[in-house]
């Protein structure tokens, strides 16, 4: 059904959590929902369509979600049209329940139904009742059965979604079958599946037509990208890559999340060789001691991601690389937290994403091992190694100082409250490195969407800050 002249527009709000995954998932949502007739507000008293898009991996997200919908309980008891929403992991993961403790909610959608959210939100309305349409569980049948009811849908892309004109994730992975014991992704997203390659060249030719210079490539463990024809040829990531980088208007390609088993010597000289591809690589670590690995089911020991490292130190000196871990996990004594202290310090990442072990219902380590680090040492432990972290970060930005770098503009900077800067206005933008490294300076409003050379005048943990080399050149009209 597409929207009918005469009839007023359906205003949608739309709240999202969670990974980049989820902030794609909202695009490709909302362009389904404008094409049916909505338009989108910013503003939750005014909408007549609610969603929530919601992420499990940890509970503070769920709680956030379950207060948000406390606080428009009223909403609904006001205005008793107004249909609401839970879409995505959290979804899947609590079905029913989520009926149970919000009854004030008219659809729950898991993030392998998102095609059918205009369908479900017509019919709740039709028939004056919820409505869920949820993935097979893991358990709930072949193999082929589960992976079919998480489905793909045709990605109509919505510009309007991205937080600018240039920038646009591209899938190319979905779920995963790596069981890690902490996590309720494969649950909640399904079985490991590559998308076909010609599928991701096209969607990536269309958006540079739309004027996107710079893609991310997503998947949860993106370097194990790995898609078979018909003809029985396999395509991995690093000719993935080759085809994108062949795509005219495109700038630059990066690629989120890698695993580090998967992370081979072929892809590496990859990024390497091609010229848009980004030397910047995010490969989680976890844990730096290998009996948490272990017990994390991670699939490798710290020699390993040693090793990993220092080939990613030989092929690529100047890459940049980020990681993630999980303080306080089951069993993760102060030996073990040091050790990934130890992990931090030996590969000097560019930065790291530190999270408190936060157990999941439904995961190995809910029912296998007890959540025995008490909260204030997972607290402690955080912030220590964000400490350690931070500080390698600002001795690392000193170098910069004196040097030029080139950036891809990005918008107005965070400390400029996000404020839009006009063309002709000057105002504090923010761009980043190819090696993601976030770079504010003063410029005019018509910089944002240009590649610009900036000179570092100073530095903090987070940010460098710069002077627009050729700003007036650029200033002129350049
Ligand atoms: N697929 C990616 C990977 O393997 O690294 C990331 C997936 S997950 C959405 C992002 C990060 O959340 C993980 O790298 C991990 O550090 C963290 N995470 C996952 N489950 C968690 C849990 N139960 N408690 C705390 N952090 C968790
Ligand atoms: Fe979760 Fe592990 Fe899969 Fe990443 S690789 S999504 S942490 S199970």
């Amino acid at each position: 059904m597409s929207s009918d002249a005469g009839s007023p527009r359906k205003k949608l709000y739309i709240e999202t959590v969670g990974c980049q995954m989820n902030l794609l998932d909202s695009e490709l949502v909302v362009g389904k929902l404008r094409h049916e007739g909505y338009e989108l507000t910013d503003d939750v008293e005014l909408a007549d369509t609610i969603l929530y898009n919601t992420c499990s991996v940890r509970q503070h997200a769920e709680d956030k979600i379950y207060s948000a919908l406390g606080r428009i309980k009223n909403i609904k008891r006001d205005r008793p049209g107004v249909s609401i929403g839970v879409l995505g992991c959290m979804a899947q993961k609590d079905q029913g329940q989520i009926l149970k403790r919000a009854p004030h909610v008219d659809v729950v959608i898991g993030p392998g139904q998102l095609g059918r959210v205009s369908e479900l939100l017509d019919a709740a309305r039709a028939e004056g009742k919820p409505q869920m349409a949820v993935s097979l569980p893991r358990t709930g049948g072949s193999r082929d059965a589960v992976t079919a009811s998480f489905a793909e849908y045709d990605p109509l892309r919505e510009p309007a979604m991205r937080p600018n004109p240039f920038q646009a994730f591209v899938r190319i992975m979905m779920g995963c079958d790596k069981f890690c014991t902490y996590c309720i992704v494969p649950s909640v997203r399904g079985p490991e599946q590559s998308r076909p390659p010609g599928a991701i060249v096209e969607e990536s030719r269309a958006l540079a037509g739309q004027g996107v210079k710079e893609i991310t490539l997503l998947g949860q463990t993106v370097n194990s990208y790995k898609h078979a024809d018909d003809d029985g040829q396999t395509v991995r990531l690093a000719e993935l890559l080759e085809r994108l980088d062949a795509i005219g208007g495109i700038e630059r390609i990066k690629f989120i999340t890698n695993y580090p088993n998967d992370m081979t010597d072929d892809l590496l000289q990859a990024v390497r060789d091609l010229p848009k591809v980004s030397r910047y690589l995010h490969v989680p670590a976890q844990s730096g001691c290998d009996d948490v690995l272990k017990r994390m089911k991670r699939g490798y020991t710290v020699e390993l991601y040693d090793d990993m490292m220092g080939r990613i130190r030989e092929i690529l000196p100047e890459a940049a690389v980020s990681s993630d871990f999980i303080v306080g996990f089951c069993g993760e004594t102060e030996a073990s937290f040091r050790k990934s202290v130890a992990m931090v310090e030996r590969w000097r990442f560019k930065n790291s994403f530190i999270f408190k072990y936060s157990p999941r219902l439904g995961t190995k380590a809910d029912t296998l091992h007890i959540d025995d680090v008490p909260e204030e040492v997972k607290r402690r432990r955080n912030n220590e190694l964000l400490a350690v972290q931070n500080a390698i970060c600002l001795e690392d930005h000193a170098r910069f100082v004196g040097q030029t770098v080139e950036i891809l503009v990005e918008g107005p900077s965070k400390s400029s409250a996000n404020r839009e800067v006009a063309p002709g206005e000057f105002g504090q933008l923010t761009g980043r490195t190819t090696c993601d490294r976030i770079v504010v300076f003063d410029g005019p409003g018509r910089l944002v969407g240009r590649t610009l050379a900036v000179e570092i005048e100073g530095v903090s943990a987070v940010t460098l800050f710069g002077r627009a080399a050729t700003l007036e050149s650029v200033g002129a009209g350049a």
